[in-house]
């Protein structure tokens, strides 16, 4: 029997090798606690999915999930410091739709989203509302588009930074209404709903993670929903486009990502582990009370994730180009 040249030996040997490390790393793995970076404040639409989510986690894999706010740059800086992490399996990112738009809003970006990361899984679909501070003139949609275009910029519109989806949402808005507001960020969409609630800003687009609650106390003013059906968590909130914005859709989506060669082995067990946790009934009944919709098995994979980034900066890039918006 002829011999196989011996770098073909080796190089198999080393493949298994990889398999064999590779699944005693996912046997060791983890040995100690996990860093879940959220690109928002504390407190806000993002955060409240993510601390659900580790808390939900931290039961199947034995280690703590630790979430860490990096806020800044309408999501970018905790991208650009996850894509730059240690790709050890002990730093994830948790982000939304922004990981699709800053690739059309930032001419100078610190990542690529389709190169710098290993993808895990997709987690919930959230729907956003537009909302105004409770004493706010206008009553309904139709006597907001009247106030808006009799008052554009004396209205101050919050959101989380360029990049955040309360500002993709307030952009939309803006061009359905053909009125430029004065825009003011924060460093998430929770320090910019106490500014609404305490009269200092007049709207905000934001994930109905964070304004159901409000909404159902009464502390805000309710024009609409994004979606385009009515959702079950407000049945009573009408959509925007029955209140006349044509086709007005945003839903939030949610991926995880660990930095570009995070092992697969490691990528496979945290994804385990992510869902597992999107089957858990506390934490679904937790995201049907707050609006979100977890979403199907053939996105909570790699490929489901990766695929799914791909179409989205597909789509959102040229209508933010087209609406001339560059955050640097
Ligand atoms: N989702 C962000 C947050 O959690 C807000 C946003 O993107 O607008 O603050």
């Amino acid at each position: 029997m002829k011999l196989a040249p011996r770098r073909i030996i080796s190089s198999v040997l080393a493949t298994l090798s990889v398999f064999a490390g590779g699944s005693s790393l996912a046997q060791t793995y983890p040995t100690k606690p996990i860093s879940l970076v959220v690109p928002f404040a504390a407190g806000g639409p993002t955060d409240i999915v993510a601390r659900t989510l580790a808390a939900t986690m931290t039961k199947t894999l034995g280690q703590t999930v630790v979430v860490e706010n990096k806020a800044g740059a309408g999501g970018t800086l905790a991208a650009g410091f996850v894509a730059k992490a240690a790709p050890d399996g002990y730093t994830f990112l948790i982000h939304h739709n922004g990981m699709s738009t800053a690739p059309a809003l930032y001419r100078k970006m610190a990542f690529n989203p389709m190169t710098d990361f290993e993808y895990v899984s997709q987690a919930v679909d959230v729907p956003m509302t537009l909302i105004a501070r409770k004493d706010f003139p206008a009553k309904n949609m139709q006597e907001l588009t009247a106030y808006v275009k009799a008052n554009a910029k004396s209205i101050n519109l919050a959101n989380a930074g360029l990049g955040a989806v309360s500002h993709l949402c307030g952009m939309l808005f803006q061009q359905a209404m053909g009125a430029d507001l004065t825009t003011v960020p924060f460093s998430g969409t929770a320090p910019a709903l106490n500014a609404l609630l305490g009269g200092q800003v007049d709207l905000l687009c934001d994930q109905t993670t964070q304004t159901t609650q409000h909404i159902k106390a009464g502390t805000v003013k309710l024009y609409g929903v994004t979606t385009k059906q009515r959702i079950r968590a407000l049945p009573d909130a009408p959509t925007l486009t029955e209140g006349g914005l044509k086709d007005f859709e945003v839903i939030v989506w949610h991926g995880i990502y660990g930095p570009k060669g995070t092992p697969a082995a490691v990528i496979e067990k945290f994804g385990s582990a992510v869902r597992t946790a999107l089957k858990d009934p506390a934490f679904a009944a937790r995201m049907a009370d707050l609006g979100a919709e977890i979403v199907p098995e053939s996105k909570q994979t790699p490929e489901g994730l990766r695929t799914w980034l791909q179409s989205e900066i597909n789509k959102w890039g040229p209508v933010i180009r087209s609406a001339g918006v560059y955050a640097d």
